[in-house]
């Protein structure tokens, strides 16, 4: 499944929103994209994800994740900069400690999709990637705490590196004994799936720790046979998927939606894992669902599936040992 390599197709993604609308038959929107926030937050979206939102519909969910709106220009009280506490949980470049056993290493500031929803729009990554400086300050920061046991590729998305560039990291990582697990977040087997090739795969079957790799699907029409295909090789690498996603308005804040969502996930071979609470970033308020409704829509989730195909519904707050449950 690699006709033209996946950076190329990376390289193709859509960046102009009239000709985003346009392949939508929505160029009649246009005007009501805010050069502004265009320029705050730039517009990217590989143009397989744009091939699986619905033509003609400015409602669609997919298109309401990526499409800048004048709504991020309001200022909206409690919405900030750094809303999950970041800064303070910082050991060394692009290293997070903030929970028990786990280290997050921000291993690149880039990604494949601009997810207008995400803290990444005010995160400074200019000097923060864990991989910049081959990957070292990250290791010995491990290396100095014997009590992490588990490490997260996160960023930015991890996968937006290329494998020689991740390949780098288990070299120096493999002689830090109490390590036992990797785990990778990534969004890129779902927007991008070309990049899930025979380089990657084979990356993943010569790690010396099990690996899960987390993805991002917000919606069930993410989901397509590409990334079906996607997902296959990777649990046929031996990867165990979860997914995590971010309870947002108009893109899966009904019943209906988040059911679809667990259910076609599975069908790809992907466990829900968590459904967040929308990090209160400035510029995001419009995707907010309050707390009440959250928690009732999980308890109507819980009600309808097995389980096994429900997430758990949780937000991100500064200081806490964990995600906290609502
Ligand atoms: C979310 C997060 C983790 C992972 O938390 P889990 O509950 O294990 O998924 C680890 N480190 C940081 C800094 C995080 O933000
Ligand atoms: S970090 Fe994840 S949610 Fe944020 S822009 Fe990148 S892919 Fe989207």
């Amino acid at each position: 499944m690699q006709p033209r390599g996946w950076q190329q197709a990376w390289r193709e993604s859509v960046r102009d929103p009239r000709e985003l609308l346009r392949m939508l038959g929505l160029e009649h929107e246009a005007a009501a994209v805010p050069a502004e926030a265009v320029a705050a937050f730039a517009l990217r979206v590989p143009r397989g994800f744009v091939a699986r939102m619905r033509h003609g519909d400015p409602a669609d969910p997919l298109l309401r994740q990526v499409l800048p709106r004048v709504d991020e220009l309001r200022q909206v009280p409690g919405f900030g900069l750094d809303a999950v506490g970041d800064a303070a949980a910082r050991v060394a470049r692009g290293v997070l400690h903030k929970y028990a056993g786990r280290a997050l290493l921000v291993a690149t500031g880039s990604c494949a999709v601009n997810c207008r929803y995400c803290f990444r729009r005010h995160f400074p990554y200019g000097d923060e990637s864990a991989a910049a400086a081959g990957w070292a300050e990250a290791v010995d920061a491990i290396a100095a705490d014997p009590g992490i046991t588990e490490v997260i590729l996160s960023g930015g998305d991890p996968l937006s590196l290329a494998t020689h560039k991740l390949a780098g990291l288990p070299g120096r990582l493999r002689g830090v004994a109490p390590v036992r697990r990797l785990r990778i977040h990534s969004r890129l087997p779902v927007v991008l799936p070309e990049r899930v090739d025979d380089e990657l795969l084979e990356w993943l079957r010569g790690l010396p720790w099990p690996v899960a790799v987390v993805v991002h699907a917000n919606h069930a029409n993410e989901f397509d046979a590409d990334v079906d295909a996607a997902m296959a090789a990777l649990r046929g690498a031996g990867a165990s998927l979860l997914n995590q996603a971010v309870l947002l308005a108009g893109v899966n804040d009904s019943v209906d939606a988040l059911a679809a969502l667990c259910e076609r996930g599975y069908e790809a071979g992907v466990l829900p894992y968590y459904l967040h609470q929308l990090d209160r970033v400035a510029g995001t308020a419009h995707f907010e669902v309050g707390d009440d409704r959250a928690r009732a829509l999980h308890a109507a989730l819980v009600a309808r599936l097995p389980g096994y195909l429900v997430p758990r519904l949780v937000r991100e707050v500064a200081g806490d040992a964990s995600k906290r449950p609502l």
